[in-house]
Protein backbone atom coordinates (compact mmCIF):
# COMPACT_ATOMS: atom_id res chain seq x y z
CA UNK A 1 0.00 0.00 0.00
CA UNK A 2 1.37 3.15 -1.35
CA UNK A 3 1.99 5.96 1.92
CA UNK A 4 0.88 9.40 1.31
CA UNK A 5 3.90 12.16 0.03
CA UNK A 6 3.78 15.50 2.42
CA UNK A 7 2.82 16.98 5.76
CA UNK A 8 -0.30 16.36 7.16
CA UNK A 9 -1.03 17.96 11.08
CA UNK A 10 -4.43 16.85 12.98
CA UNK A 11 -5.49 19.39 15.60
CA UNK A 12 -8.10 20.67 17.74
CA UNK A 13 -9.43 17.01 19.44
CA UNK A 14 -8.61 15.21 22.32
CA UNK A 15 -5.73 12.61 21.54
CA UNK A 16 -6.14 8.96 22.33
CA UNK A 17 -3.40 6.98 21.57
CA UNK A 18 -4.47 3.17 22.12
CA UNK A 19 -2.19 2.42 24.50
CA UNK A 20 -4.99 3.15 27.28
CA UNK A 21 -3.74 6.11 29.02
CA UNK A 22 -5.46 9.01 29.66
CA UNK A 23 -6.86 10.87 26.55
CA UNK A 24 -4.68 14.34 25.61
CA UNK A 25 -6.92 16.55 26.29
CA UNK A 26 -5.76 19.36 23.22
CA UNK A 27 -3.80 17.01 21.15
CA UNK A 28 -2.34 17.00 17.50
CA UNK A 29 -0.63 14.47 15.51
CA UNK A 30 1.83 15.30 12.88
CA UNK A 31 1.91 13.47 9.80
CA UNK A 32 4.90 13.04 7.23
CA UNK A 33 5.47 10.97 4.39
CA UNK A 34 2.82 8.67 5.17
CA UNK A 35 4.12 8.05 9.05
CA UNK A 36 3.36 9.64 12.28
CA UNK A 37 6.24 11.99 13.68
CA UNK A 38 4.55 13.58 16.53
CA UNK A 39 1.18 12.55 18.38
CA UNK A 40 0.94 14.28 21.96
CA UNK A 41 0.21 18.03 23.13
CA UNK A 42 -0.87 20.70 20.47
CA UNK A 43 1.33 23.08 22.36
CA UNK A 44 4.53 21.53 22.08
CA UNK A 45 3.49 20.50 18.02
CA UNK A 46 7.20 20.66 16.00
CA UNK A 47 7.31 23.07 13.55
CA UNK A 48 6.08 22.54 9.74
CA UNK A 49 6.11 23.44 6.40
CA UNK A 50 4.16 26.10 5.49
CA UNK A 51 2.33 23.92 2.94
CA UNK A 52 1.43 21.33 5.17
CA UNK A 53 -1.97 20.10 4.82
CA UNK A 54 -4.01 20.89 8.17
CA UNK A 55 -7.37 18.55 9.63
CA UNK A 56 -9.55 19.89 11.83
CA UNK A 57 -10.72 17.24 14.41
CA UNK A 58 -13.56 20.03 15.27
CA UNK A 59 -13.26 19.28 19.15
CA UNK A 60 -13.53 15.95 18.78
CA UNK A 61 -11.32 12.66 18.77
CA UNK A 62 -7.99 11.47 16.87
CA UNK A 63 -7.60 7.77 17.96
CA UNK A 64 -5.20 5.04 15.87
CA UNK A 65 -7.63 3.59 12.93
CA UNK A 66 -9.94 0.21 14.51
CA UNK A 67 -9.25 -2.80 14.16
CA UNK A 68 -11.50 -5.34 13.02
CA UNK A 69 -10.30 -8.82 14.74
CA UNK A 70 -12.97 -11.06 13.08
CA UNK A 71 -14.20 -10.23 9.82
CA UNK A 72 -15.40 -11.98 6.88
CA UNK A 73 -15.46 -10.24 4.17
CA UNK A 74 -16.81 -13.07 2.11
CA UNK A 75 -19.65 -13.64 4.39
CA UNK A 76 -22.72 -11.91 2.67
CA UNK A 77 -25.25 -10.77 5.20
CA UNK A 78 -26.56 -14.59 5.14
CA UNK A 79 -29.49 -15.60 7.08
CA UNK A 80 -28.50 -19.52 6.54
CA UNK A 81 -24.99 -20.66 6.87
CA UNK A 82 -25.62 -22.84 4.00
CA UNK A 83 -25.74 -19.54 1.49
CA UNK A 84 -22.59 -18.72 1.86
CA UNK A 85 -21.71 -21.68 -0.48
CA UNK A 86 -24.82 -22.52 -2.87
CA UNK A 87 -26.66 -18.83 -3.35
CA UNK A 88 -23.51 -17.33 -5.82
CA UNK A 89 -20.77 -18.46 -7.65
CA UNK A 90 -16.71 -17.54 -6.49
CA UNK A 91 -16.79 -14.77 -9.29
CA UNK A 92 -19.89 -12.69 -7.87
CA UNK A 93 -18.48 -13.28 -3.72
CA UNK A 94 -15.32 -12.29 -4.75
CA UNK A 95 -17.20 -8.47 -6.06
CA UNK A 96 -19.36 -8.86 -2.67
CA UNK A 97 -16.21 -9.33 -0.76
CA UNK A 98 -14.44 -6.39 -2.14
CA UNK A 99 -17.38 -4.44 -1.67
CA UNK A 100 -17.26 -5.18 1.96
CA UNK A 101 -13.68 -4.58 2.48
CA UNK A 102 -14.24 -0.25 0.95
CA UNK A 103 -17.43 -0.51 3.81
CA UNK A 104 -15.01 -1.19 6.27
CA UNK A 105 -12.85 1.11 5.52
CA UNK A 106 -15.09 3.50 5.42
CA UNK A 107 -16.43 2.84 8.43
CA UNK A 108 -12.97 3.61 10.07
CA UNK A 109 -11.36 -0.07 9.87
CA UNK A 110 -8.05 0.60 8.55
CA UNK A 111 -6.89 -2.77 9.37
CA UNK A 112 -8.63 -6.21 9.91
CA UNK A 113 -7.72 -9.99 10.19
CA UNK A 114 -9.89 -12.39 8.95
CA UNK A 115 -11.91 -15.47 10.85
CA UNK A 116 -12.12 -17.43 7.86
CA UNK A 117 -12.94 -16.76 3.91
CA UNK A 118 -14.86 -18.36 1.29
CA UNK A 119 -12.81 -20.34 -1.60
CA UNK A 120 -9.55 -18.69 -1.31
CA UNK A 121 -10.87 -14.79 -1.40
CA UNK A 122 -9.12 -12.76 0.91
CA UNK A 123 -5.51 -14.22 -0.25
CA UNK A 124 -6.40 -12.03 -3.44
CA UNK A 125 -7.91 -9.22 -1.66
CA UNK A 126 -5.51 -8.67 0.60
CA UNK A 127 -3.11 -8.65 -2.62
CA UNK A 128 -5.63 -6.08 -3.96
CA UNK A 129 -5.83 -3.90 -1.23
CA UNK A 130 -1.84 -4.10 -0.43
CA UNK A 131 -1.57 -3.22 -4.03
CA UNK A 132 -4.00 -0.06 -4.13
CA UNK A 133 -6.24 -2.07 -6.52
CA UNK A 134 -8.90 -2.23 -4.26
CA UNK A 135 -9.43 0.19 -0.87
CA UNK A 136 -10.07 -1.73 2.15
CA UNK A 137 -8.60 -2.39 5.80
CA UNK A 138 -4.73 -4.01 5.84
CA UNK A 139 -5.69 -7.48 5.69
CA UNK A 140 -4.38 -10.39 7.40
CA UNK A 141 -6.01 -13.19 5.73
CA UNK A 142 -7.63 -16.59 5.81
CA UNK A 143 -8.64 -19.60 3.93
CA UNK A 144 -11.06 -22.52 4.14
CA UNK A 145 -12.06 -22.90 7.62
CA UNK A 146 -11.35 -26.54 9.05
CA UNK A 147 -13.92 -29.14 10.35
CA UNK A 148 -14.04 -32.02 11.42
CA UNK A 149 -16.68 -34.60 9.21
CA UNK A 150 -20.05 -34.29 11.36
CA UNK A 151 -18.87 -31.22 13.06
CA UNK A 152 -20.06 -27.49 13.13
CA UNK A 153 -19.76 -26.24 9.57
CA UNK A 154 -20.89 -29.93 8.37
CA UNK A 155 -24.48 -30.03 9.45
CA UNK A 156 -25.58 -30.78 6.08
CA UNK A 157 -27.21 -34.64 5.60
CA UNK A 158 -24.79 -36.15 2.55
CA UNK A 159 -28.40 -36.33 0.70
CA UNK A 160 -28.75 -32.88 0.10
CA UNK A 161 -25.58 -33.28 -1.70
CA UNK A 162 -24.44 -29.58 -1.18
CA UNK A 163 -20.78 -29.91 -1.13
CA UNK A 164 -19.50 -26.93 0.74
CA UNK A 165 -16.15 -26.88 -0.65
CA UNK A 166 -16.07 -23.52 -0.69
CA UNK A 167 -16.51 -23.12 3.13
CA UNK A 168 -14.88 -25.69 4.76
CA UNK A 169 -12.07 -28.43 4.53
CA UNK A 170 -13.83 -31.25 6.19
CA UNK A 171 -11.32 -33.56 7.78
CA UNK A 172 -10.87 -36.93 9.80
CA UNK A 173 -8.36 -37.44 11.27
CA UNK A 174 -4.91 -36.09 11.83
CA UNK A 175 -3.69 -36.89 8.54
CA UNK A 176 -6.37 -34.76 6.72
CA UNK A 177 -6.04 -32.67 9.14
CA UNK A 178 -2.18 -32.11 8.02
CA UNK A 179 -3.53 -31.81 4.33
CA UNK A 180 -5.87 -29.49 4.80
CA UNK A 181 -3.27 -27.03 6.16
CA UNK A 182 -0.75 -27.70 3.54
CA UNK A 183 -3.52 -26.73 1.31
CA UNK A 184 -3.83 -23.83 2.35
CA UNK A 185 -0.32 -23.07 3.13
CA UNK A 186 -0.18 -23.67 -0.88
CA UNK A 187 -3.35 -21.27 -1.04
CA UNK A 188 -1.37 -18.50 0.91
CA UNK A 189 -2.98 -17.69 4.36
CA UNK A 190 -1.98 -16.00 7.50
CA UNK A 191 -3.97 -17.94 9.79
CA UNK A 192 -5.73 -21.22 9.65
CA UNK A 193 -9.41 -20.54 10.90
CA UNK A 194 -10.58 -24.30 12.58
CA UNK A 195 -14.20 -25.03 14.47
CA UNK A 196 -12.99 -27.44 17.51
CA UNK A 197 -16.37 -27.15 19.40
CA UNK A 198 -20.26 -26.70 18.39
CA UNK A 199 -22.43 -23.27 18.52
CA UNK A 200 -26.00 -22.51 19.41
CA UNK A 201 -27.08 -22.08 15.83
CA UNK A 202 -26.02 -24.91 14.65
CA UNK A 203 -28.78 -27.29 13.75
CA UNK A 204 -26.87 -30.39 15.08
CA UNK A 205 -24.39 -29.34 17.63
CA UNK A 206 -24.55 -26.83 20.86
CA UNK A 207 -22.62 -24.18 22.96
CA UNK A 208 -21.16 -27.16 24.72
CA UNK A 209 -20.81 -29.55 22.22
CA UNK A 210 -16.83 -30.05 22.34
CA UNK A 211 -15.56 -32.74 19.71
CA UNK A 212 -15.87 -31.00 16.14
CA UNK A 213 -12.36 -32.02 15.99
CA UNK A 214 -10.67 -34.10 18.16
CA UNK A 215 -7.54 -33.15 19.97
CA UNK A 216 -5.55 -34.87 18.04
CA UNK A 217 -6.70 -33.38 14.62
CA UNK A 218 -6.11 -29.88 16.47
CA UNK A 219 -2.60 -31.04 17.25
CA UNK A 220 -1.49 -31.74 14.16
CA UNK A 221 -3.31 -28.16 12.54
CA UNK A 222 -1.08 -26.54 14.73
CA UNK A 223 2.25 -28.61 14.21
CA UNK A 224 1.57 -28.13 10.61
CA UNK A 225 1.18 -24.69 10.37
CA UNK A 226 3.81 -23.71 12.54
CA UNK A 227 5.91 -25.19 10.66
CA UNK A 228 5.05 -22.82 7.57
CA UNK A 229 5.10 -19.99 9.75
CA UNK A 230 0.98 -19.77 9.97
CA UNK A 231 -1.07 -18.89 12.82
CA UNK A 232 -3.84 -20.56 14.18
CA UNK A 233 -7.40 -20.35 15.61
CA UNK A 234 -10.31 -21.48 16.34
CA UNK A 235 -14.14 -21.20 16.83
CA UNK A 236 -14.40 -22.37 21.00
CA UNK A 237 -16.65 -22.28 22.87
CA UNK A 238 -17.36 -25.37 24.64
CA UNK A 239 -14.72 -24.89 27.94
CA UNK A 240 -12.92 -28.62 26.98
CA UNK A 241 -12.62 -27.13 23.35
CA UNK A 242 -10.98 -24.00 24.65
CA UNK A 243 -8.33 -26.17 26.85
CA UNK A 244 -7.89 -28.29 24.03
CA UNK A 245 -7.06 -25.68 21.68
CA UNK A 246 -4.94 -24.03 24.44
CA UNK A 247 -3.14 -27.01 24.68
CA UNK A 248 -3.23 -28.01 21.69
CA UNK A 249 -1.04 -24.31 20.79
CA UNK A 250 -3.28 -22.23 19.24
CA UNK A 251 -2.33 -18.58 19.01
CA UNK A 252 -6.01 -17.26 19.33
CA UNK A 253 -8.75 -18.05 20.90
CA UNK A 254 -12.32 -16.78 18.70
CA UNK A 255 -15.35 -16.47 21.35
CA UNK A 256 -13.72 -18.11 24.19
CA UNK A 257 -16.98 -18.47 25.81
CA UNK A 258 -17.09 -20.87 28.43
CA UNK A 259 -13.76 -20.08 30.22
CA UNK A 260 -13.49 -22.12 33.35
CA UNK A 261 -10.10 -21.49 35.91
CA UNK A 262 -8.35 -23.90 34.14
CA UNK A 263 -8.87 -22.45 30.58
CA UNK A 264 -8.55 -18.90 31.75
CA UNK A 265 -5.06 -20.11 33.59
CA UNK A 266 -3.96 -21.76 30.54
CA UNK A 267 -4.74 -18.68 28.04
CA UNK A 268 -2.36 -16.33 30.58
CA UNK A 269 0.18 -18.67 30.45
CA UNK A 270 0.83 -18.05 27.10
CA UNK A 271 -1.11 -14.79 26.64
CA UNK A 272 -3.10 -15.79 24.10
CA UNK A 273 -5.77 -13.39 22.88
CA UNK A 274 -9.31 -13.86 22.80
CA UNK A 275 -11.78 -12.57 20.44
CA UNK A 276 -15.34 -12.68 21.94
CA UNK A 277 -17.48 -11.33 19.51
CA UNK A 278 -20.86 -10.67 21.80
CA UNK A 279 -22.75 -8.39 19.50
CA UNK A 280 -23.20 -10.74 17.42
CA UNK A 281 -25.03 -13.41 20.21
CA UNK A 282 -27.34 -9.95 21.05
CA UNK A 283 -28.46 -9.41 17.74
CA UNK A 284 -29.62 -13.25 17.40
CA UNK A 285 -31.88 -12.51 20.32
CA UNK A 286 -33.32 -9.56 18.97
CA UNK A 287 -34.07 -10.14 15.63
CA UNK A 288 -33.57 -14.07 15.24
CA UNK A 289 -37.33 -14.53 15.32
CA UNK A 290 -37.75 -12.45 12.19
CA UNK A 291 -35.49 -14.98 10.73
CA UNK A 292 -37.10 -17.94 11.57
CA UNK A 293 -34.53 -19.19 14.85
CA UNK A 294 -36.01 -21.60 16.67
CA UNK A 295 -37.06 -21.14 20.36
CA UNK A 296 -34.05 -23.30 21.68
CA UNK A 297 -31.63 -21.92 19.25
CA UNK A 298 -32.30 -17.91 20.87
CA UNK A 299 -32.09 -19.41 24.42
CA UNK A 300 -28.80 -21.11 22.97
CA UNK A 301 -27.97 -17.48 22.17
CA UNK A 302 -28.88 -16.19 25.56
CA UNK A 303 -26.98 -18.78 27.58
CA UNK A 304 -23.39 -17.78 25.07
CA UNK A 305 -23.86 -14.64 25.48
CA UNK A 306 -23.62 -14.32 29.13
CA UNK A 307 -20.60 -17.19 29.14
CA UNK A 308 -18.95 -15.04 26.98
CA UNK A 309 -19.55 -11.91 28.47
CA UNK A 310 -18.48 -13.15 32.07
CA UNK A 311 -15.28 -14.99 30.46
CA UNK A 312 -14.84 -11.42 28.38
CA UNK A 313 -14.71 -9.67 31.62
CA UNK A 314 -12.30 -12.43 33.60
CA UNK A 315 -10.10 -12.10 30.67
CA UNK A 316 -9.38 -8.59 30.57
CA UNK A 317 -9.63 -8.23 35.13
CA UNK A 318 -7.00 -10.94 34.72
CA UNK A 319 -4.41 -9.06 32.77
CA UNK A 320 -5.22 -11.09 29.60
CA UNK A 321 -6.03 -9.80 25.62
CA UNK A 322 -9.40 -9.12 24.03
CA UNK A 323 -9.55 -8.12 20.31
CA UNK A 324 -12.50 -6.47 19.23
CA UNK A 325 -14.17 -8.06 16.05
CA UNK A 326 -17.55 -8.84 15.55
CA UNK A 327 -18.15 -12.05 12.68
CA UNK A 328 -20.23 -9.57 10.98
CA UNK A 329 -21.61 -10.55 7.53
CA UNK A 330 -25.03 -12.54 8.71
CA UNK A 331 -28.52 -11.13 8.11
CA UNK A 332 -29.15 -10.13 11.38
CA UNK A 333 -25.65 -8.81 11.72
CA UNK A 334 -24.72 -6.36 8.31
CA UNK A 335 -21.49 -5.68 7.09
CA UNK A 336 -21.00 -1.90 7.65
CA UNK A 337 -22.37 -2.30 11.50
CA UNK A 338 -18.76 -3.57 13.07
CA UNK A 339 -19.01 -0.46 15.61
CA UNK A 340 -22.05 -2.31 17.26
CA UNK A 341 -19.35 -4.18 19.26
CA UNK A 342 -17.65 -1.81 20.83
CA UNK A 343 -20.44 -0.39 21.93
CA UNK A 344 -21.94 -3.46 23.24
CA UNK A 345 -18.84 -4.28 25.18
CA UNK A 346 -19.92 -0.58 27.40
CA UNK A 347 -22.92 -0.69 27.40
CA UNK A 348 -23.62 -4.59 28.15
CA UNK A 349 -20.35 -5.99 29.23
CA UNK A 350 -19.19 -2.77 31.23
CA UNK A 351 -15.83 -2.38 30.13
CA UNK A 352 -14.97 1.83 29.63
CA UNK A 353 -15.12 2.88 26.13
CA UNK A 354 -10.64 3.71 26.47
CA UNK A 355 -10.54 -0.31 27.37
CA UNK A 356 -12.63 -0.81 24.76
CA UNK A 357 -10.57 1.33 22.30
CA UNK A 358 -7.50 -0.46 23.44
CA UNK A 359 -8.61 -3.70 22.48
CA UNK A 360 -10.25 -2.57 19.08
CA UNK A 361 -7.11 -0.69 18.57
CA UNK A 362 -3.17 -1.70 19.89
CA UNK A 363 -4.82 -5.56 20.84
CA UNK A 364 -6.06 -6.14 17.03
CA UNK A 365 -2.86 -4.87 15.80
CA UNK A 366 -0.97 -7.07 18.15
CA UNK A 367 -3.65 -9.92 16.87
CA UNK A 368 -2.34 -9.41 13.83
CA UNK A 369 1.53 -9.31 14.37
CA UNK A 370 1.96 -5.84 13.06
CA UNK A 371 1.78 -4.12 16.63
CA UNK A 372 5.21 -2.55 15.59
CA UNK A 373 3.58 -0.96 12.55
CA UNK A 374 0.12 0.55 13.64
CA UNK A 375 -2.57 0.16 16.23
CA UNK A 376 -1.24 3.18 18.64
CA UNK A 377 -0.46 6.72 17.84
CA UNK A 378 3.41 6.93 18.42
CA UNK A 379 6.30 7.99 16.35
CA UNK A 380 7.31 5.67 13.58
CA UNK A 381 4.13 3.87 13.18
CA UNK A 382 2.37 4.06 9.80
CA UNK A 383 -0.37 7.18 9.89
CA UNK A 384 -3.70 4.63 10.23
CA UNK A 385 -5.91 7.22 11.95
CA UNK A 386 -9.17 8.34 12.63
CA UNK A 387 -10.59 11.35 12.91
CA UNK A 388 -14.34 11.92 14.58
CA UNK A 389 -16.59 14.79 15.35
CA UNK A 390 -17.42 14.02 18.96
CA UNK A 391 -16.34 12.50 22.13
CA UNK A 392 -16.33 8.87 21.68
CA UNK A 393 -15.34 8.16 25.50
CA UNK A 394 -18.54 10.15 26.36
CA UNK A 395 -20.35 8.41 23.64
CA UNK A 396 -18.48 5.71 21.99
CA UNK A 397 -21.68 4.95 19.84
CA UNK A 398 -20.43 7.71 17.90
CA UNK A 399 -18.39 5.19 15.99
CA UNK A 400 -21.54 3.69 14.16
CA UNK A 401 -21.78 6.91 12.89
CA UNK A 402 -19.96 7.28 9.48
CA UNK A 403 -21.49 10.90 9.37
CA UNK A 404 -19.41 12.03 12.38
CA UNK A 405 -16.36 10.84 10.56
CA UNK A 406 -13.90 13.40 9.80
CA UNK A 407 -11.07 11.55 8.18
CA UNK A 408 -10.21 8.20 8.47
CA UNK A 409 -6.71 8.05 6.90
CA UNK A 410 -4.70 4.61 6.22
CA UNK A 411 -0.45 5.22 5.22
CA UNK A 412 -1.62 9.16 5.58
CA UNK A 413 -4.13 9.63 2.95
CA UNK A 414 -7.57 10.33 3.78
CA UNK A 415 -9.26 7.43 2.77
CA UNK A 416 -13.02 8.37 3.79
CA UNK A 417 -15.03 10.98 5.72
CA UNK A 418 -15.78 14.95 5.56
CA UNK A 419 -12.41 16.13 5.13
CA UNK A 420 -12.01 14.60 1.70
CA UNK A 421 -15.76 15.52 0.46
CA UNK A 422 -15.08 18.34 -2.44
ZN1 LIG B 1 -16.55 -16.12 12.26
Amino acid sequence: MKLATGTTVISNGQLIDGNGGPPVRDGAVVVKDGKITYAGQAKLTPEVPPDARRIDARGGSILPGLVEAHFHPTYFNVAALEDLDIKYPVEYVTLLAAHNAKLALECGYTAARSGGSLFNIDVWLKKAIDSDIAPGPRLASSGREICGVGGLMDWNPDFRKLGMEGLVLLVNGPDEARAAVRKLVKDGVEWVKTYPTGDAAAPDTNDHHTLCMTFEEMHAVVATAHNHGLKVTGHCRATQGIKNALRAGYDAIEHGTFMDDEALELLLKRDVPCVPALQFEYASIVFGPEFGMSQAVIDGHKETLEGGAESARKILKAGGRLGMGGDYGFAWTPHGTYAKELTFFVKHVGLSPMEVLKCATKTGAEIMGRSKEFGTLEAGKLADVLVVDGDVLANIAILEERSKFVAVMQGGEVKAGTCSMP
